[in-house]
């Protein structure tokens, strides 16, 4: 493959169309060229009678005849064989903090490099990449990105990681594992923000490729699952418990919707299930609802609400407990579990001061829970 040869000027120049945080966003043009979708065959599925197949790759489990494609709009039977069209056609590059995914206990040198495709296997109805989530790769402008390439545009923007963010990774598993095996030659971690909806054989071939992981738990009730989000609660908490126990670094994020999963007994619910699963050291973030997508008339969530969901978990013994989409809130901090000085100030997802030494409380020395 050749190497592209536009300058990083010509790159930064496209920036425009789809910009998200304080850093920056590339958006797709012409300069790789008008991609073509992808014609790589999927993996984890098999051929059932009538040149039906059935995906194996997430609990949809979908069943498709030749010229459908599946729930997540991104893998097509022709002809009874199973392809993955966004193999290579990312419609998302970005640089991003690692904070953002949220990390807060996963620091790097230097911000990641983010990529995502069209399609999830889910539908959040508070979706905030929508326009890309739930869409299929031929209503979305691609790029065209091997994986190679990929790794080129990481090291040349001196990241410190790949993310795989924004939309949901399971669906673009082909590519991001042939991603993965190239980050992991160049020494280059790999992040994966995911709802964990997915089947434990195709998870289990990722724990050795992918170095933390952000999970969204949705809500702890399944009402909710089944109406606003698409999928259900078990194939989450299986994937949860396989992450941990594989030792990878894990930070759960569960975004609070006012009347519709901020129940008292739900986030109780959710509280012990991770004290009980998973133990007191994970990372739990609380973040703020704002309306978008199909929940345009719900209210943004109460500071009070996400406040008292994070005092609950500090009360229940969790370590590490913080309040998203909320700049200023003391719970965008880290605190030294040991004796409670404020070990990492953030403002939002910034890091405005270290008050520790490689992971290490400067006031008591007590280790803390992550990669420093
Ligand atoms: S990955 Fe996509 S095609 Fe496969 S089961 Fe899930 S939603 Fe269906």
């Amino acid at each position: 493959m050749e190497k592209t040869k536009e300058t990083r000027r010509d790159f930064l120049k496209l920036a425009g169309s789809i910009c998200f945080t304080g850093y920056f966003g590339l958006s797709p043009s012409s300069l790789f060229g008008k991609p073509e979708l992808s014609e790589v065959e999927a993996r984890f599925y098999e051929k059932i009678s009538g040149g039906k197949v059935r995906c194996l790759l997430c609990p949809n489990f979908c069943v498709r005849a030749s010229g459908e494609t599946g729930q997540c709009r991104v893998r097509e039977n022709v002809n009874g064989t199973y392809f993955t069209r966004v193999y290579g056609n990312p419609c998302v590059i970005a640089i991003d903090p690692v904070e953002k995914c949220p990390l807060f206990h996963y620091q790097l040198p230097t911000p990641a490099f983010s990529i995502a495709t069209a399609g999830c296997n889910l539908f959040c109805h508070y979706c905030q990449n929508w326009a890309f989530s739930q869409k299929g790769p031929a209503e979305t402008k691609n790029y065209s990105l091997t994986p190679a390439q990929v790794i080129d545009k990481a090291l040349e923007y001196k990241s410190g990681a790949i993310s795989f963010f924004y939309t949901e990774p399971t669906i673009y598993i082909e590519y991001l594992i042939d991603i993965a095996r190239r980050a992991k030659k160049v020494s280059l971690p790999c992040i994966m923000v995911t709802g964990g909806f997915i089947n434990p054989e195709p998870l289990k071939e990722l724990l050795p490729l992918i170095d933390a992981f952000t999970v969204g738990l949705k809500g702890f009730n399944n009402d909710f699952f089944r109406e606003h989000i698409g999928g259900s609660l078990e194939p989450v908490l299986e994937t949860l418990k396989i992450i941990h126990a594989a030792g990878k670094h894990l930070e759960i994020v569960t975004l609070l919707v006012p009347t519709l999963n901020d129940q008292p007994e739900a986030i109780k619910a959710e509280i012990e299930w991770i004290k009980a699963n998973l133990g007191l050291s994970i990372p739990l973030h609380f973040t703020r609802f704002n309306p978008q997508y199909r929940l345009m008339q719900v209210p943004p969530t109460p500071a009070s609400i996400l406040d008292k969901a994070r005092k609950e978990a500090l009360n229940a013994g969790l370590q590490y407990v913080y309040t998203g989409n909320l700049p200023g809130h003391e719970g965008n901090h880290t605190y030294c579990p040991k004796c409670g000085k404020i070990v990492v100030e953030r403002l939002s997802f910034r890091v405005l001061n270290n008050n520790h030494e490689n992971g290490k409380c400067v006031n008591c020395g007590f280790s803390l829970h992550g990669k420093w």
